[in-house]
Formats: structure tokens, C-alpha cells, sequence
């Protein structure tokens, strides 16, 4: 299995930490589209939403549970932050471990 997040979490490719708990780890995009790019990624190997069901519901709750703290934590709580899922390849999914793209620090263009 070649996983790049999961080599994240391990240590095994550096990254910068931004939060972690006992099922989350984020970290600062690589490749930032905005002053904050941070990446909210479960520890727990999950392809995309397409591999969840019922069962797996605490995903989503762990993931965005995680996104409120880290907002909190770097104080873009009250000015605004954006949540992106990513899912195939025509949603621009790149790396196949569900992770949550958190966007902030100006004004975001409308997509929708
Ligand atoms: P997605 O297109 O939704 O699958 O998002 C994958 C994201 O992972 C992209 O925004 C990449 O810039 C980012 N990325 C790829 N490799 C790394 C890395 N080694 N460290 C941090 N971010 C990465």
C-alpha cells in the first residue's frame, strides 16, 4: 500500500504539524493555495468518501470535530475559513486518504 499521508502521520516524510489527537493529524499543504492551506487527515486509512458507510460515520465527526479546534487554535474562527473534500478525479483528488483541505487568511473567491 503507498500511502503519502499515511507516511505523514509515521514520521516517515517530514511534514509541519499543525494539530494531532488520538485519530487526527494536520499538517500545512505543501503547495499552499492560500495563506493557511492546512490538511485535516484521519489516521485511519479511508480512500475517499466513496469508501465510507454508516459504520464509518465517526470519520466525519473526528475530521471536522478536528477543523473547529484547529480554526479556534489559529484564530481564524471568527474571520472565516473554507472546508474542501476532493473526491475523484474530476473533484481534483490527488492523494487517495480522506482528508479535509482547511482554507483561510483572505478573502476566498466564490467556487459555488
Ligand atoms: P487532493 O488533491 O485533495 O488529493 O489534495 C492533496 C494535497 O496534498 C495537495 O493539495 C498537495 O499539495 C498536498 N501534498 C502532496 N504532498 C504533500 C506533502 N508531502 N506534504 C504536504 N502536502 C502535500
Amino acid at each position: 500500500m503507498d500511502d503519502l499521508f499515511l507516511k505523514i502521520i509515521a514520521g516517515e516524510i517530514p511534514s509541519k504539524k499543525i494539530y494531532e489527537n488520538d485519530s487526527v493529524y494536520a499538517f500545512e499543504d505543501i503547495n499552499p493555495k492560500a495563506p493557511v492551506h492546512i490538511l485535516v487527515v484521519h489516521k485511519e486509512r479511508t480512500e475517499s468518501i466513496n469508501d465510507t458507510d454508516e459504520s464509518k460515520a465517526y470519520i466525519y465527526s473526528d475530521l471536522f470535530l478536528a477543523v473547529r479546534k484547529i480554526a479556534q487554535q489559529l484564530g481564524i474562527d471568527e474571520s472565516g475559513y473554507r472546508t474542501i473534500i476532493n473526491t475523484g478525479s474530476d473533484g481534483g483528488q490527488e492523494v487517495f486518504h480522506l482528508h479535509v483541505h482547511l482554507l483561510a487568511g483572505k478573502k476566498l473567491g466564490s467556487l459555488v
